[in-house]
C-alpha cells in the first residue's frame, strides 16, 4: 500500500537548501524590531504599534501596484537603522531569518546613503552591517555576501561604487543600481560601472521591472551587469504563441540565453508593483522552460510579506515547478553568485546537491510533489 507522504510541499521547499541574490535589508526587517527601535530612538510616525497589524499595513501599501508607492514604506524602516547597533541587529536577525527559510547562501543589498540622518559615516554603516551579518554566519552557518547599491535618482553612485571595492576584503561582492527607474537610466552612472568594472570587480543592476526592454539592454551592453535584477520586461523581446509558449527570442533575449546572463527573478514584488499585472502572466516560467539562467527570490519579504520558502512554494503551484526544478534553479543560483568559484562549486557539490538528495530519500513518493 502506497504510504501518504508525511510532509508538506511547503515543508519540503523550507528544509531544501536555497541561494537567495536579490534582497533588500531594508525590505525585510522584523515588524517587532521596527516598533522596538522606533521606541528606542521616539520615532513616533509609525501606523500602529502592533507587530501583526504593522505588518499588514506594510503589505497593504506594497500591494498598489506601482513602484513609486511600493517604495514609500522604506521611509518607516530606513528611519530606525540610523545607529551602529540598530543596522548590525538588523542585519543579524536578516540572517537568523535566512536560516529558519532554509536558505544556505544570501547576497543582501542595502545602499547607506540612506543611513547618515545621525550622523553616521558611510565606512561606519557598512562596517556595523558587515559585522551583524558576520555573527549571523557564526550562528547561523548561512554563507553571506553584501551588495551596496547606488541609487538612481542619485548623482553619488560613484562614491557607493568605491566603497563597495573598498569593502571587497570584508564581505562586500557586488554593486547595483537601484531605485525608481523611470526617468533614470542606467547609463547616467557610467562613471561607477566604468569604476567597478576597471576593479575587476561584480555588477547587478535593477532592470526591466518598471521600464522596458531598452533598459535591459543599457544594463547588459553599455553598463556591463554580470546580473539583471528582474529583467521581467525581457517578454517584450520574446515572441509567444496563444499558450505562453515561446515561439521566437529577440536579439537581446537571445544574447541572454547565450551569454548564460542570471536573471534574478521576484514573483510577487513584481505584481506589488505592477511590473506583471498577476502571477500566471510572469515570463518567470517561460523563460526556465527555454533555459535562461533564472532563479528565484524575494526582493523585499517585508512589503511582499514573503520569504524565499513561499515564493518556490508560489511557483510549484502556480506553474507546477518540482523539487527537481527547485534544485535547479537554486543551482543557477549558486552559479550566478558573486563569490569566488570555488565556493560556488563548494556549495553547489556539498550543500545543495547532498541536501536535495537527502529530502529525496525522506520522500516516499515524489510523485505526489
Ligand atoms: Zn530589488
Amino acid at each position: 500500500m502506497k504510504k501518504k507522504n508525511p510532509m508538506k510541499k511547503e515543508e519540503i521547499i523550507q528544509k531544501a537548501p536555497k541561494v537567495l541574490l536579490h534582497d533588500h535589508l531594508d525590505g525585510g526587517l522584523r515588524t517587532s524590531t521596527i516598533i522596538e527601535l522606533a521606541k528606542e530612538i521616539k520615532y513616533n510616525k509609525l501606523p500602529t504599534n502592533d507587530p501583526a497589524e504593522l505588518a499588514e499595513w506594510f503589505f497593504r501599501g506594497a500591494n498598489k501596484g506601482n513602484l513609486v508607492e511600493y517604495l514609500q514604506g522604506f521611509e518607516h524602516t530606513i528611519a530606525v537603522m540610523q545607529t551602529k547597533e540598530a543596522l548590525e541587529r538588523i542585519a543579524f536577525e536578516m540572517m537568523e531569518d535566512m536560516y529558519l527559510d532554509g536558505v544556505c547562501y544570501v547576497e543582501t543589498r542595502f545602499s547607506p546613503v540612506f543611513h547618515q540622518s545621525k550622523g553616521l559615516y558611510y565606512e561606519d554603516i557598512v562596517k556595523a552591517v558587515l559585522s551583524g551579518l558576520q555573527k549571523g554566519k557564526e550562528k547561523f552557518g548561512v554563507g553571506y555576501g553584501l551588495i551596496i547599491c547606488g541609487m538612481r535618482n542619485m548623482k553619488n553612485t560613484l562614491e557607493m561604487a568605491e566603497i563597495a571595492v573598498n569593502f571587497r576584503k570584508n564581505g562586500v561582492v557586488g554593486f547595483d543600481l537601484a531605485g525608481e527607474e523611470g526617468g533614470y537610466p542606467p547609463k547616467k552612472h557610467l562613471d561607477a560601472f566604468q569604476f567597478i568594472k576597471r576593479e575587476n570587480f561584480n555588477i547587478t543592476i535593477h532592470a526591466g521591472e518598471a521600464f522596458g526592454k531598452e533598459s535591459i539592454w543599457q544594463a547588459i551592453q553599455l553598463c556591463g551587469a554580470h546580473r539583471i535584477g528582474h529583467a521581467t520586461r525581457l517578454r517584450e523581446d520574446i515572441v509567444y504563441d496563444s499558450n505562453g509558449k515561446i515561439v521566437a527570442l529577440g536579439e537581446l533575449a537571445q544574447y541572454i540565453l547565450d551569454t548564460r546572463m542570471p536573471l534574478e527573478i521576484n514573483l510577487l514584488s513584481n505584481v506589488h508593483t505592477g511590473a506583471v499585472d498577476k502571477l500566471e502572466n510572469h515570463p518567470f516560467i517561460s523563460l526556465y522552460r527555454e533555459k535562461f539562467r533564472v532563479f528565484l527570490n524575494t526582493d523585499d519579504r517585508l512589503m511582499s510579506n514573503t520569504t524565499l520558502t513561499n515564493e518556490y512554494l508560489t511557483a510549484s503551484d502556480i506553474f507546477g515547478i518540482n523539487l527537481d526544478d527547485i534544485e535547479k534553479l537554486n543551482i543557477n543560483a549558486m552559479k550566478s553568485s558573486f563569490i569566488p568559484y570555488k565556493e560556488r562549486l563548494h556549495y553547489i557539490y556539498n550543500v545543495i546537491k547532498p541536501g536535495y538528495q537527502k529530502i529525496r530519500e525522506q520522500l516516499l513518493s515524489l510523485k505526489e510533489f
